[in-house]
């Protein structure tokens, strides 16, 4: 049993689900029906129902490889989850949404398109570790890779892609997954900052995280991970950071 996949996946995630559904309910029940609070709960539903369809990638990520299940793993997925992740639907069972209609439809068409390119964004890299000998076409060209040589482990290699989304900045799957948040926060526009403390938790996550994963690929990889940030300077938003 993989007690990192069990607090997360199977406990973390799942009360995720069942929460804002329950404050969605409840919501309508107090307030009556409203497209914005629907909105919050079907992007997180999405997002939700992405990770799952994705879950075998989860095991290559920080949580798994990097790690341990200690404190910060398993407190964070059995308790910080539940209660912080799910805020802005909470927030919105006492404070029915302002946001009009068509307001509540830029913020699901926002949503949705981020969600789905912060899959696509994880996609890449798992069709192309999992293709032989890194060889896979994305945006419709052969992908291009660095043979970055394991400090670590002397004689043994890996492929960095620098193709597709890859190629553009170092870690744009954080970016749409920032944009996505912020979507489904937007319904709670108008009703101070409680409704964005999710998306202000996430960005310091985040950026923390990524700073994190390049110090554990700069040891891992050395002088290659260098040659890979000169080929791909920015970390989250091209020409920015
Ligand atoms: P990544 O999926 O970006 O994985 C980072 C690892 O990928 C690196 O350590 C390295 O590992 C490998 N890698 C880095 N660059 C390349 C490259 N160019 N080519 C091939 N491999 C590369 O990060 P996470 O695991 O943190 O995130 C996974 C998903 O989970 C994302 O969608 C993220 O947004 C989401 N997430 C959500 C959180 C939340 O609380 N909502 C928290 C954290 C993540 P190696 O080379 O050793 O294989």
């Amino acid at each position: 049993m993989d007690v990192k996949q069990l607090t997360n996946c199977r406990v973390g995630l799942m009360a995720w689900q069942l929460l804002i559904i329950a404050f969605y309910i409840a919501g309508v029940e107090r307030h009556g029906f409203n497209i914005a609070a629907l909105v919050n709960l079907l992007l997180q539903s999405m997002y939700l129902a992405k990770f799952f369809w994705w879950e075998y990638g989860y095991f290559n990520t920080l949580d798994i490889i990097l790690d341990r299940a200690g404190y910060y793993i398993c407190w964070g997925c059995l308790v910080w989850v539940p209660c912080l992740y799910t805020f802005s639907s909470y927030y919105l069972v006492a404070h029915p949404p302002q946001i009009s209609n068509l307001a509540a439809v830029g913020a699901a068409l926002l949503g949705v398109a981020t969600t789905l390119l912060n899959y696509r964004v994880d996609y890449e890299k798992q069709v192309f570790r999992s293709a032989p000998d890194g060889k896979c076409v994305l945006w419709g060209k052969p992908a291009r890779y660095i043979v970055a040589n394991l400090v670590t482990s002397p004689g043994k290699s890996r492929k960095l892609l620098v193709s597709g989304f890859w190629g553009v900045a170092r870690h744009l799957n954080y970016t749409f997954e920032l944009v996505a948040t912020l979507a489904w926060c937007l319904p709670g526009w108008g009703l101070g900052l409680w409704p964005f403390l999710y998306f202000y938790f996430l960005v310091a996550l985040l950026v923390h995280r990524t700073f994190r994963d390049e110090e554990k690929c700069s040891a891992q990889y050395g002088d290659s991970w260098e040659l890979y940030c000169k080929e791909v300077p920015y970390r989250l938003v091209p020409y920015v950071f």
